[in-house]
């Protein structure tokens, strides 16, 4: 897609920290620095987000979040991973092309990506009756 930022970036036009690459998936540093090592992994395969991609692409985008969240654990001194998708402008997505974010952890990193909340109080029947795949 040609004035896709995510497409440009693939294809070499807007340079980026490229952490990983093969056929099918591209990776590099989030411009925000807002989360020591936060990665992006991008299809190169241009579709909007997790709703409309093909099964083929989805694989190769997982597997290569496993790979480089092994890397990180494995070679780069990180304990875990938190593996975040947005998908839809309500989620948050910003950039309409597939891409899941990786935030490298360690355990006294400070960071809580899912603070405490109040119970809703919802009923959970009648929840589980509305979102059952019948
Ligand atoms: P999302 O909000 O899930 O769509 O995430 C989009 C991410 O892309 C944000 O975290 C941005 O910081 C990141 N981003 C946008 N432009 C660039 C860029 N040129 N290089 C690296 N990351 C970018
Ligand atoms: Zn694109």
């Amino acid at each position: 897609m040609t004035d896709c930022i995510f497409c440009k970036i693939i294809k070499g036009d807007i340079p980026s920290f490229k952490i990983y690459e093969d056929d099918k998936v591209f990776a590099f540093l989030d411009i925000a620095e807002d989360y020591y090592g936060h990665t992006l992994v991008v299809s190169k395969q241009h579709c909007t987000n997790i709703l409309d991609c093909d099964s083929q692409t989805l694989n190769a985008v997982m597997h290569a979040v496993q790979k480089i969240s092994r890397h990180y654990v494995e070679d780069c001194g990180f304990q875990g991973v938190n593996v975040i998708n947005n998908s839809g402008e309500c989620s948050g997505q910003s950039v309409m092309h597939f891409h899941v974010h990786i935030l490298p952890r360690k355990s006294d990193d400070g960071v809580d990506l899912w603070p405490a909340r109040e119970k809703l109080g919802v009923d959970l029947k009648a929840l589980h009756e509305a979102l059952r795949m019948k």
